[in-house]
């Protein structure tokens, strides 16, 4: 039988996480450990956030740990010129806005974005156009479910085809 060598998290390997991410309050903000499906991803190419993905270098399945990433690692600094007013009129009419309520649109190029609604004064609504996330150290506890190699294909398209991943 020949001897496999243990596939560890570097450049051009598939990797499945289960994560649990939580803020300085350890409030979970985003967690698939229970009973969820890993989050498989292609490491080397920021599929994932920079300090994440430095932290998972050199792991190996069923290794454990966490890690505390900083804003410049993750969603960057929050940016107060992101922060502004605009017109009621200019948000959809459907919708009951309320403080904390993030909103999704497009913008004119068509490219998705998203804003947090601030606060409301009659007909002006301020709204924080930085990540939700932005701004935020974000903690980590990690779990490495499996790292095998990247397909040739998978590299050339820089993403995870099958289980996971893209299917075309
Ligand atoms: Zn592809």
């Amino acid at each position: 039988m020949a001897a496999q060598t243990k596939q560890v998290v570097g450049p051009n390997k598939v990797v499945a996480v289960y994560f649990t991410l939580k803020n300085d309050a350890g409030e979970v903000i985003e967690t698939n450990r229970r009973g969820g499906k890993p989050l498989i991803y292609l490491h080397g190419v920021k599929a994932i956030l920079p300090g994440l993905e430095q932290a998972l270098e050199g792991k190996a399945k069923d290794d454990q740990f966490s890690v505390s990433v900083p804003p410049e690692l993750a969603w960057g600094h929050h940016r107060p010129e992101f922060v502004e007013k605009v017109m009621r009129s200019t948000l959809p009419a459907d919708v009951a806005l309320q403080p904390g309520m993030l909103l999704r649109g497009t913008d004119p190029n068509g490219r998705p974005v998203a804003a947090t609604v601030v606060k409301i004064e009659g007909d002006e609504v301020t709204v924080d156009r930085n990540h939700p996330l932005a701004g935020k150290v974000l903690h980590y506890e990690v779990i490495v479910a499996g790292v095998r190699d990247a397909t040739r294909e998978e590299v050339m398209h820089g993403h995870v085809h099958g289980p996971g991943g893209a299917h075309h």
